[in-house]
């Protein structure tokens, strides 16, 4: 079985030491990776510094053209990565397959975007004093970046940060999650091959959390772009210091069907938008409020496309939509939250067995409002689903939330739409769709505990420059 390495400097690396990555499905070994200790991290920050200058130097043609050839060399390897994303991730492998399609257009954006790094040329004569002055506002690298991504998407998560800090010129230090290291190690060495400076991308995994942290500390990296746990995100900032740093964290995403909507339209929609990847999705629909007067009719719809269309287990399975959770304790504590739902009242449907590591879809009516199900972020194949009075009452309901990454409405009434978008703290509000959809040159981003700034590739480019003012006295 072969091991694969760490990439620093712009070559493979060996680590620490060797470990096994199992599956989250049946517990087999995978394949194997280099763990990084300390010193891998502190040689890949001195390789990503070397880097800097390099990489300040090239043209915006140049970096398009290695990002274009990134994009280029991930098509060629779709069926790899989309394999890897499967057997150490436990994604579907439908969904793994669809994760690097997108990862190929996030790379094929951020080459569009390298040759786009414009400033404004503000007009300076508002005042006597700025009479006969010519300003310009210019981009500039902001030099390292550190990356750190979550186990849901390790692909695509990673290519929204390198790809936009490549874009703007910066070297990376990317710290992908320790559950789905290869995917990582993979898109280091496929951009090993694109003709950047050696260290534009440095690719570091570990076991221990400290390599994360020890990342975000350290003076080196002038950005932190964190994607993971709202717990760990916000944490991660208080040891920032006065670092740029963007959060992409958890949420509990909210839908409000109006009794105007097309119901069995929402009702296919929610049912592959609540458990595909087993929930494990950031913006995973968790919480439906239906208008009372089509509540039996949308109820009825819904549990049978989820009956039909959903289907729970081996995530090699091309039928599949629901794999295994990421560990056996992140299944306990979703059956926790659905056992405790229940015993205070809750009416709960689950549409199959557990078996090892795979949950089936699980729908949650009547959980009391304080209920974990309801609070917290599940991310898990769990949906609760319950009546409300009036469109504005599901509004109401489903701002209730510390979370506000995106929500959707279904609804024929465009006043109703325009009402939601503006009662609704977060950073996106769909309108006829689940609260899961992304495009990835969209801006994407959370309110509230779901994060800081936006990513989607143009506003990541530009999170990834500095401004500098330039006047002249002509
Ligand atoms: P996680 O927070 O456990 O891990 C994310 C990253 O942080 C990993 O690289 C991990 O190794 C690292 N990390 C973990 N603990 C750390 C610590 N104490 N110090 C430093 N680094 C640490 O998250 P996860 O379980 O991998 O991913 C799931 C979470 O990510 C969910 O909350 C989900 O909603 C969120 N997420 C958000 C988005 C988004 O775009 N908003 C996208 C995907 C996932």
């Amino acid at each position: 079985m072969v091991t694969i390495p760490l990439r620093i400097g712009g070559h493979a690396a060996d680590g620490a030491r060797v470990r096994d990555v199992r599956s989250p499905f049946d517990g087999g070994v995978v394949h194997r990776v280099a763990v990084a200790g300390p010193e891998h991290l502190e040689r890949a920050l001195v390789a990503a510094v070397a880097a800097v200058a390099p990489m300040e130097a090239l043209a915006g043609y140049a970096r398009a053209a290695a990002l274009e050839r990134a994009a280029a060399l991930l098509a060629e390897r779709a069926s790899l990565f989309a394999s890897v994303i499967c057997a150490e991730g436990g994604k579907p492998i439908r969904y793994a397959k669809g994760e690097v399609e997108r990862a190929i257009r996030t790379l094929e954006a951020s080459a569009a975007e390298a040759v786009r790094l414009d400033g404004d040329a503000p007009a300076l004569d508002s005042a006597p004093q700025g009479a006969g002055r010519f300003a310009v506002v210019r981009r500039h690298p902001l030099g390292v970046v550190a990356a750190i991504t979550p186990f849901n998407f390790p692909l695509n998560l990673a290519c929204h940060k390198v790809g936009p800090a490549l874009a703007a010129g910066n070297a990376v230090v990317l710290k992908p999650s320790e559950r789905t290291p290869a995917t990582g190690l993979l898109l280091g060495a496929l951009l090993d091959e694109c003709g950047l400076p050696a260290g534009a991308v440095n690719v570091v995994v570990g076991d221990d959390p400290a390599l994360g942290a020890r990342l975000v500390e350290d003076p080196r990296p002038a950005a932190v772009s964190f994607t993971g746990s709202p717990a760990v995100g916000w944490a991660l900032r208080a040891r920032a210091g006065t670092k740029r740093v963007t959060l992409e964290l958890g949420g509990n995403a909210a839908v409000v069907v109006d009794r105007s909507a097309d119901l069995e339209d929402a009702a296919s929609r929610l049912a592959d938008a609540a458990f595909a990847h087993a929930g494990q999705v950031c913006i995973s629909v968790q919480r439906v409020f239906v208008h009372r007067d089509v509540h039996a009719r949308f109820r009825a719809l819904f549990l049978a496309k989820i009956a039909s269309d959903v289907r729970a287990g081996d995530p090699t399975d091309p039928l599949v939509t629901i794999g295994p959770m990421i560990t056996a304790e992140a299944v306990d504590r979703v059956e926790a939250w659905v056992a405790a739902a229940q015993a205070r009242g809750a009416r709960v449907t689950r549409f199959g067995e557990r078996r090892g590591g795979v949950l089936p879809a699980i729908v949650v009516e009547g959980a009391p409002l304080d209920a974990d199900v309801h609070r917290r972020e599940v991310f898990g194949p769990v949906v609760t689903l319950d009546p409300v009075d009036s469109f504005a009452e599901g509004l109401a309901r489903a701002d209730d939330s510390e979370f506000g990454l995106q929500a959707a409405v279904f609804t024929a009434d465009l006043g109703a739409a325009l009402e939601a978008e503006r009662r609704l703290t977060v950073g996106a509000v769909i309108v006829n769709d689940a609260p899961t959809f992304r495009v990835d040159t969209m801006p994407y981003g959370g309110e509230k505990a779901s994060g800081l700034g936006r990513e989607g590739v143009a506003h990541a480019v530009r999170s990834f420059t500095r401004e500098r003012l330039l006047v002249i006295r002509t």
